[in-house]
Protein backbone atom coordinates (compact mmCIF):
# COMPACT_ATOMS: atom_id res chain seq x y z
CA UNK A 1 0.00 0.00 0.00
CA UNK A 2 1.41 3.56 -1.19
CA UNK A 3 0.63 6.51 0.92
CA UNK A 4 -0.12 9.60 -0.76
CA UNK A 5 -0.80 13.72 0.58
CA UNK A 6 -4.32 15.04 -0.32
CA UNK A 7 -5.91 17.94 1.58
CA UNK A 8 -8.13 17.47 4.16
CA UNK A 9 -11.67 16.64 3.30
CA UNK A 10 -14.79 18.33 4.84
CA UNK A 11 -17.95 16.76 4.17
CA UNK A 12 -21.60 16.39 5.69
CA UNK A 13 -23.45 13.97 6.82
CA UNK A 14 -26.49 12.93 8.96
CA UNK A 15 -26.04 11.15 11.77
CA UNK A 16 -28.37 10.29 14.79
CA UNK A 17 -30.71 13.15 12.70
CA UNK A 18 -28.10 15.67 13.33
CA UNK A 19 -26.13 17.19 10.38
CA UNK A 20 -22.77 16.68 11.17
CA UNK A 21 -19.74 18.22 9.11
CA UNK A 22 -16.79 15.82 9.67
CA UNK A 23 -13.65 17.21 8.83
CA UNK A 24 -11.54 14.28 7.73
CA UNK A 25 -7.75 14.72 7.81
CA UNK A 26 -6.27 12.65 5.00
CA UNK A 27 -2.84 12.46 6.94
CA UNK A 28 -5.16 10.10 9.25
CA UNK A 29 -6.07 8.21 6.58
CA UNK A 30 -4.37 4.68 5.24
CA UNK A 31 -4.19 6.22 1.60
CA UNK A 32 -4.07 3.98 -1.45
CA UNK A 33 -2.46 4.74 -4.56
CA UNK A 34 -3.35 4.25 -8.37
CA UNK A 35 -1.31 1.36 -10.54
CA UNK A 36 -1.88 -0.55 -13.69
CA UNK A 37 -4.43 1.35 -16.31
CA UNK A 38 -6.35 -2.17 -17.41
CA UNK A 39 -6.84 -3.11 -13.85
CA UNK A 40 -10.38 -3.44 -12.86
CA UNK A 41 -11.14 -1.78 -9.02
CA UNK A 42 -14.33 -2.73 -6.42
CA UNK A 43 -15.12 -1.15 -3.04
CA UNK A 44 -16.02 -3.93 -1.16
CA UNK A 45 -17.87 -3.37 2.23
CA UNK A 46 -19.73 -5.93 4.24
CA UNK A 47 -21.66 -6.14 7.92
CA UNK A 48 -22.55 -2.56 8.24
CA UNK A 49 -25.65 -3.59 10.71
CA UNK A 50 -26.65 0.08 10.30
CA UNK A 51 -29.35 0.89 12.82
CA UNK A 52 -30.45 3.92 14.72
CA UNK A 53 -30.12 2.39 18.25
CA UNK A 54 -27.54 2.00 21.13
CA UNK A 55 -24.12 -0.84 20.26
CA UNK A 56 -25.41 -3.87 21.41
CA UNK A 57 -22.09 -5.99 22.77
CA UNK A 58 -19.33 -5.22 20.44
CA UNK A 59 -21.88 -4.02 17.65
CA UNK A 60 -21.86 -0.11 17.24
CA UNK A 61 -24.66 -0.30 15.29
CA UNK A 62 -24.85 4.07 14.63
CA UNK A 63 -20.81 4.38 14.29
CA UNK A 64 -21.21 2.43 10.94
CA UNK A 65 -22.66 6.21 8.82
CA UNK A 66 -19.11 7.67 9.82
CA UNK A 67 -17.34 4.33 8.94
CA UNK A 68 -19.15 4.44 6.00
CA UNK A 69 -17.93 8.48 5.41
CA UNK A 70 -14.22 7.12 5.37
CA UNK A 71 -14.92 4.31 3.09
CA UNK A 72 -16.46 6.46 0.36
CA UNK A 73 -13.29 8.89 0.95
CA UNK A 74 -10.94 6.48 0.10
CA UNK A 75 -12.88 4.98 -2.65
CA UNK A 76 -13.34 8.23 -3.90
CA UNK A 77 -9.53 8.11 -4.66
CA UNK A 78 -9.69 5.22 -6.87
CA UNK A 79 -12.96 5.30 -8.65
CA UNK A 80 -13.95 1.80 -9.10
CA UNK A 81 -16.14 0.38 -11.40
CA UNK A 82 -18.85 -0.88 -9.06
CA UNK A 83 -19.06 -1.31 -5.07
CA UNK A 84 -20.36 -4.79 -3.59
CA UNK A 85 -22.11 -4.59 -0.30
CA UNK A 86 -21.68 -8.07 1.14
CA UNK A 87 -24.51 -8.29 3.45
CA UNK A 88 -25.99 -7.00 6.98
CA UNK A 89 -26.46 -3.62 5.66
CA UNK A 90 -29.57 -3.27 8.39
CA UNK A 91 -29.92 -4.67 11.59
CA UNK A 92 -33.46 -5.46 12.71
CA UNK A 93 -35.83 -3.19 13.72
CA UNK A 94 -39.11 -3.04 15.91
CA UNK A 95 -41.25 -2.48 13.16
CA UNK A 96 -41.38 -2.80 9.07
CA UNK A 97 -41.30 1.02 8.88
CA UNK A 98 -38.65 1.93 11.32
CA UNK A 99 -36.52 -1.06 9.50
CA UNK A 100 -37.48 0.86 6.19
CA UNK A 101 -36.01 4.07 7.78
CA UNK A 102 -32.87 2.70 8.83
CA UNK A 103 -32.29 1.24 5.16
CA UNK A 104 -33.27 4.47 3.71
CA UNK A 105 -30.41 6.17 5.92
CA UNK A 106 -27.68 3.91 4.88
CA UNK A 107 -28.36 3.46 1.28
CA UNK A 108 -28.13 7.05 0.90
CA UNK A 109 -24.63 7.34 1.62
CA UNK A 110 -24.22 3.95 -0.19
CA UNK A 111 -25.66 5.21 -3.11
CA UNK A 112 -23.42 8.19 -3.13
CA UNK A 113 -20.43 6.03 -3.05
CA UNK A 114 -20.87 4.93 -6.66
CA UNK A 115 -23.68 4.58 -9.48
CA UNK A 116 -23.02 0.87 -9.74
CA UNK A 117 -24.07 -1.10 -6.61
CA UNK A 118 -24.31 -5.06 -5.88
CA UNK A 119 -26.31 -5.95 -2.36
CA UNK A 120 -25.66 -9.40 -1.56
CA UNK A 121 -28.88 -10.18 1.11
CA UNK A 122 -27.42 -11.02 4.03
CA UNK A 123 -29.75 -12.48 7.13
CA UNK A 124 -30.43 -8.81 9.29
CA UNK A 125 -31.36 -8.00 5.68
CA UNK A 126 -34.52 -9.77 5.86
CA UNK A 127 -34.74 -10.22 9.59
CA UNK A 128 -37.26 -7.50 9.86
CA UNK A 129 -38.93 -6.82 5.88
CA UNK A 130 -39.68 -9.34 2.83
CA UNK A 131 -36.63 -9.94 0.32
CA UNK A 132 -38.90 -7.72 -1.84
CA UNK A 133 -39.14 -5.03 0.66
CA UNK A 134 -35.16 -5.03 0.94
CA UNK A 135 -34.42 -5.07 -2.69
CA UNK A 136 -37.08 -2.29 -3.52
CA UNK A 137 -35.53 0.02 -1.06
CA UNK A 138 -31.53 -0.33 -2.62
CA UNK A 139 -33.11 -0.19 -6.27
CA UNK A 140 -31.91 -3.94 -6.85
CA UNK A 141 -34.17 -6.26 -8.97
CA UNK A 142 -32.93 -9.72 -8.21
CA UNK A 143 -31.41 -11.47 -4.67
CA UNK A 144 -28.85 -13.51 -6.94
CA UNK A 145 -27.69 -12.87 -10.79
CA UNK A 146 -24.52 -12.85 -12.91
CA UNK A 147 -23.07 -9.82 -14.78
CA UNK A 148 -19.74 -9.39 -16.60
CA UNK A 149 -17.50 -6.60 -16.23
CA UNK A 150 -13.85 -6.77 -18.77
CA UNK A 151 -12.54 -10.15 -18.21
CA UNK A 152 -14.41 -11.20 -15.38
CA UNK A 153 -17.25 -12.80 -14.34
CA UNK A 154 -19.29 -11.72 -11.18
CA UNK A 155 -21.96 -13.59 -9.33
CA UNK A 156 -24.06 -12.83 -6.60
CA UNK A 157 -25.27 -15.47 -4.71
CA UNK A 158 -28.62 -15.76 -2.38
CA UNK A 159 -28.04 -17.78 0.42
CA UNK A 160 -31.11 -16.94 2.61
CA UNK A 161 -33.67 -19.62 2.02
CA UNK A 162 -34.14 -22.25 4.95
CA UNK A 163 -33.47 -26.21 4.52
CA UNK A 164 -36.87 -26.85 2.95
CA UNK A 165 -36.70 -23.71 0.27
CA UNK A 166 -38.53 -20.85 1.90
CA UNK A 167 -37.44 -17.75 1.48
CA UNK A 168 -36.11 -15.99 4.58
CA UNK A 169 -38.28 -13.48 5.89
CA UNK A 170 -39.85 -11.69 8.92
CA UNK A 171 -38.25 -14.09 11.55
CA UNK A 172 -39.71 -17.14 9.69
CA UNK A 173 -35.86 -18.30 10.22
CA UNK A 174 -33.05 -19.69 12.19
CA UNK A 175 -29.83 -17.58 11.28
CA UNK A 176 -28.13 -21.14 11.48
CA UNK A 177 -30.03 -22.52 8.37
CA UNK A 178 -28.73 -20.80 5.49
CA UNK A 179 -28.99 -22.68 2.48
CA UNK A 180 -28.43 -22.61 -1.76
CA UNK A 181 -31.76 -23.82 -2.85
CA UNK A 182 -31.75 -26.52 -5.82
CA UNK A 183 -33.05 -23.90 -7.93
CA UNK A 184 -30.55 -21.43 -7.63
CA UNK A 185 -27.76 -23.93 -7.84
CA UNK A 186 -28.92 -24.79 -11.21
CA UNK A 187 -29.15 -21.27 -12.15
CA UNK A 188 -25.73 -21.11 -11.09
CA UNK A 189 -24.24 -24.43 -12.69
CA UNK A 190 -25.88 -22.75 -16.19
CA UNK A 191 -24.39 -19.81 -15.43
CA UNK A 192 -20.93 -20.85 -14.85
CA UNK A 193 -20.69 -22.78 -17.92
CA UNK A 194 -21.78 -20.28 -19.87
CA UNK A 195 -18.35 -18.52 -19.55
CA UNK A 196 -15.05 -18.00 -19.81
CA UNK A 197 -13.96 -15.26 -17.92
CA UNK A 198 -12.46 -15.23 -14.64
CA UNK A 199 -15.01 -15.62 -12.09
CA UNK A 200 -15.16 -14.22 -8.80
CA UNK A 201 -18.48 -15.14 -6.37
CA UNK A 202 -19.68 -12.53 -3.46
CA UNK A 203 -21.87 -14.03 -0.91
CA UNK A 204 -23.14 -13.25 2.79
CA UNK A 205 -22.50 -16.84 4.82
CA UNK A 206 -19.64 -18.61 4.74
CA UNK A 207 -19.24 -21.54 1.67
CA UNK A 208 -16.19 -22.93 2.96
CA UNK A 209 -17.00 -23.62 6.59
CA UNK A 210 -19.48 -26.41 8.25
CA UNK A 211 -19.71 -24.37 11.64
CA UNK A 212 -23.16 -21.67 12.88
CA UNK A 213 -22.07 -19.58 9.75
CA UNK A 214 -21.15 -21.77 6.77
CA UNK A 215 -24.47 -22.32 4.46
CA UNK A 216 -25.48 -25.94 5.03
CA UNK A 217 -25.44 -27.10 1.52
CA UNK A 218 -22.21 -25.60 0.70
CA UNK A 219 -20.36 -28.66 -0.10
CA UNK A 220 -23.00 -28.67 -3.24
CA UNK A 221 -22.22 -25.34 -4.02
CA UNK A 222 -18.60 -25.69 -4.23
CA UNK A 223 -19.02 -28.26 -6.43
CA UNK A 224 -20.40 -26.69 -8.60
CA UNK A 225 -18.08 -23.74 -8.29
CA UNK A 226 -15.19 -26.54 -9.11
CA UNK A 227 -16.45 -27.74 -11.89
CA UNK A 228 -16.54 -24.46 -13.94
CA UNK A 229 -12.88 -24.24 -13.91
CA UNK A 230 -12.60 -20.80 -13.52
CA UNK A 231 -13.96 -19.66 -10.64
CA UNK A 232 -10.70 -17.68 -8.67
CA UNK A 233 -12.42 -15.99 -5.56
CA UNK A 234 -15.22 -16.14 -3.02
CA UNK A 235 -15.65 -12.77 -0.96
CA UNK A 236 -18.23 -13.70 1.59
CA UNK A 237 -18.81 -11.46 5.34
CA UNK A 238 -21.14 -13.00 8.34
CA UNK A 239 -18.64 -14.19 10.96
CA UNK A 240 -17.06 -10.63 11.29
CA UNK A 241 -13.37 -11.64 11.19
CA UNK A 242 -10.78 -11.72 8.76
CA UNK A 243 -10.68 -15.30 7.35
CA UNK A 244 -8.79 -17.43 4.42
CA UNK A 245 -9.33 -20.50 3.19
CA UNK A 246 -8.16 -22.22 -0.20
CA UNK A 247 -10.43 -25.60 -0.95
CA UNK A 248 -9.45 -27.18 -4.24
CA UNK A 249 -8.06 -24.45 -5.92
CA UNK A 250 -10.61 -21.43 -5.17
CA UNK A 251 -9.89 -18.79 -2.43
CA UNK A 252 -12.62 -17.89 0.13
CA UNK A 253 -12.10 -14.81 1.60
CA UNK A 254 -14.09 -13.76 4.51
CA UNK A 255 -14.11 -9.95 5.16
CA UNK A 256 -14.09 -7.82 8.64
CA UNK A 257 -17.63 -6.65 9.94
CA UNK A 258 -17.77 -2.92 9.20
CA UNK A 259 -19.69 -2.62 12.48
CA UNK A 260 -17.76 -4.29 15.02
CA UNK A 261 -15.85 -1.80 17.49
CA UNK A 262 -16.02 1.87 17.87
CA UNK A 263 -14.01 4.33 16.49
CA UNK A 264 -12.33 4.86 13.29
CA UNK A 265 -9.35 2.56 14.17
CA UNK A 266 -12.41 -0.49 14.37
CA UNK A 267 -13.48 0.61 10.70
CA UNK A 268 -12.83 -2.25 8.09
CA UNK A 269 -13.25 -2.40 4.13
CA UNK A 270 -11.56 -2.94 0.77
CA UNK A 271 -10.76 -2.41 -2.65
CA UNK A 272 -10.22 -5.34 -4.89
CA UNK A 273 -7.96 -4.48 -7.53
CA UNK A 274 -8.07 -7.37 -10.46
CA UNK A 275 -5.87 -7.69 -13.37
CA UNK A 276 -6.47 -9.38 -17.18
CA UNK A 277 -4.37 -12.21 -15.92
CA UNK A 278 -6.91 -13.01 -13.25
CA UNK A 279 -4.55 -12.25 -10.85
CA UNK A 280 -6.23 -10.50 -7.44
CA UNK A 281 -5.21 -7.68 -4.74
CA UNK A 282 -7.62 -7.13 -2.26
CA UNK A 283 -6.09 -4.12 -0.20
CA UNK A 284 -7.79 -3.76 3.11
CA UNK A 285 -8.29 -0.33 5.19
CA UNK A 286 -7.99 -0.64 9.02
CA UNK A 287 -8.79 -3.84 10.54
CA UNK A 288 -9.26 -5.72 7.18
CA UNK A 289 -6.09 -7.75 6.45
CA UNK A 290 -4.40 -7.39 2.03
CA UNK A 291 -4.52 -10.32 0.84
CA UNK A 292 -3.34 -11.59 -2.72
CA UNK A 293 -4.24 -14.34 -5.06
CA UNK A 294 -2.59 -15.83 -8.53
ZN1 LIG B 1 -23.42 -9.58 10.19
Amino acid sequence: MNLVNAPSTRRAFVLNGTLVLAATSAASLPLYAASAEDDLYVGLVTDLHYADKPAGGSRHYRETLRKLEEAALQFERQQPAFVVELGDLIDAADSVDTEKKYLRAINQPFSAICDSRHYVLGNHCVDTLKKEEFLEGVGQEKSYYSFDHGDYHFVILDSCFRSDGVAYERKNFKWTDANIPAAELEWLAADLAATKKHVVVFAHQRLDVNNHHGVRNNAQVRKVLETSGNVKAVFQGHSHQNDLNEINGIHYCTLVAMVEGSGAENNGYSLLRLATDGTIRLTGFRNQLDRDFR
